[in-house]
């Protein structure tokens, strides 16, 4: 009835404690964050500079690096340098696992230049040397006043955990699947190491956690439990995507129901690039995941037909491909000269059918002529038919369009 509680859009963001990560806040309410990750060797200074100022200048907002070895240790303030040089000041994240109590130890300078220090619960260390060396790296966080991330991960679960909580299931009047079990593993090694961090001194608000799977329910499940029993700032992420439209598939399904249920303060899309694709790719997925879900707006959008066997030619296709590249490209620029020009949106249509409505829907919309319509493209501008374009012509002009009608709404 009329009364009935809205059911349109994300519902409220779960509270969380908002954690400072070198000047970019997650969690508490703030838009969600978009962070990627390197995959280039630490200790090789200039190919690691350069890949984290693509994934910067992409929309990344933090960028992690694995810190293995102390080359790669040694490297880290050097990076940081360079890129505050470059004008890519973005905070960097130390991604540690086995010796990262050693790495810390031994380069002060990296335990001070990075923003925030990823643990990993499961292998921290084993049998009695684990709860020290958790112990010593916590110490360091607190020393350098750094937030840490304590990112549990099915594929290195804290095997210790994992077989009490089995022999715990066997005593259960109605044991638990197997799978649940696991899940539940992954929770406790996550929420009892943010405990275990707590008692050390790190205070919670400088405290993300994640817990990671490779499937779709299974993250979707182990994160409404994370969100359930605590209010960490939680890092969201398919772990082990996989290649081309799968990861991206996986990721952005179990992603949107965890974000649609208000869970979720940043996000990482773990894709495996295809050979000769850029690693920044997966971080226009996470922007446009968040933006088609109206979450935030990064870059203008375009809705465009797929196309039928009433267009006689790709010409709209290469259009629609061609006003998306200009916009992104203009981006940038646009961001610090005319702001809110993020939010636009644009329509490139094919043919007479949807085409009109679906140009008046948009700022700026241009329906293309099908099969058997007269060579004209009406364009809309906020569901006014404003002009017609003809013509060898009509792209670049379109594309001015574009760029006069950000100038009029968003310049100055
Ligand atoms: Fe086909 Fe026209 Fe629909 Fe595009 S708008 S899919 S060309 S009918």
């Amino acid at each position: 009835g009329p009364d009935a509680a809205p059911t349109f859009g994300p519902q409220a963001r779960r509270h969380t404690r908002p954690v400072d990560i070198g000047g970019v806040t997650v969690g508490g309410g703030a838009p969600v964050v978009v962070q990627s990750m390197t995959n280039t060797d630490t200790a090789d200074i200039d190919g690691t500079v350069k890949q984290v100022a693509q994934l910067w200048r992409a929309g990344s907002e933090l960028v992690r690096l694995t810190v293995n070895t102390a080359e790669a240790a040694a490297a880290v303030p050097r990076i940081r340098d360079k890129l505050a040089m470059m004008n890519a000041p973005v905070p960097l994240i130390g991604d540690f696992h086995y010796n990262g109590h050693q790495l810390l130890a031994g380069e002060p300078a990296c335990a001070e230049a990075l923003a925030k220090y990823r643990i990993n619960p499961g292998n921290v260390g084993f049998g009695k040397k684990r709860d020290s060396q958790f112990a010593t790296l916590i110490e360091f966080a607190i020393k350098y006043g750094k937030p840490v991330r304590i990112g549990a991960n099915w594929g290195s679960l804290d095997q210790a955990l994992a077989t009490r909580l089995m022999d715990e299931n066997h005593e259960r009047a109605v044991p638990w699947e197997a799978g649940r079990v696991l899940r539940e593993a992954l929770i406790r090694s996550a929420l009892d190491s943010a405990g275990r961090a707590v008692e050390l001194g790190l205070p919670p608000e400088r405290i993300v956690l994640s817990a990671k799977v490779s499937g779709v329910q299974e993250l979707i499940a182990v994160y409404r439990e994370l969100a359930r029993r605590g209010d960490h700032a939680l890092h969201l992420g398919l772990t082990e995507a996989g290649i081309g439209s799968k990861g991206i598939v996986a990721s952005s399904a179990a992603l949107a129901v965890l974000m649609q249920e208000g869970i979720g303060d940043t996000i990482r899309i773990s894709l495996t690039p295809e050979p000769g694709q850029s690693r920044t790719n997966e971080v226009v997925v996470a922007q446009e995941l968040l933006q088609t879900m109206g979450l935030r707006a990064f870059t203008p959008m375009v809705t465009a037909c797929p196309g039928c066997g009433r267009t006689t030619s790709t010409f709209f296709q290469e259009l629609a491909q061609k006003v998306q590249e200009h916009v992104r490209a203009r981006m940038p620029e646009w961001k610090v000269t005319h702001p809110g020009a993020e939010n636009l949106t644009l329509a490139v249509m094919g043919c007479v059918v949807n085409g009109p409505g679906e140009s008046r829907h948009a700022n700026i919309g241009i329906s293309l002529p099908g099969t058997g319509e007269a060579p004209s493209a009406p364009v809309f501008e906020d569901g006014e038919k404003t002009v017609t374009l003809r013509g060898e012509r009509i792209a670049d002009e379109f594309v001015g369009l574009i760029d006069s009608y950000v100038e009029r709404h968003y310049g100055g």
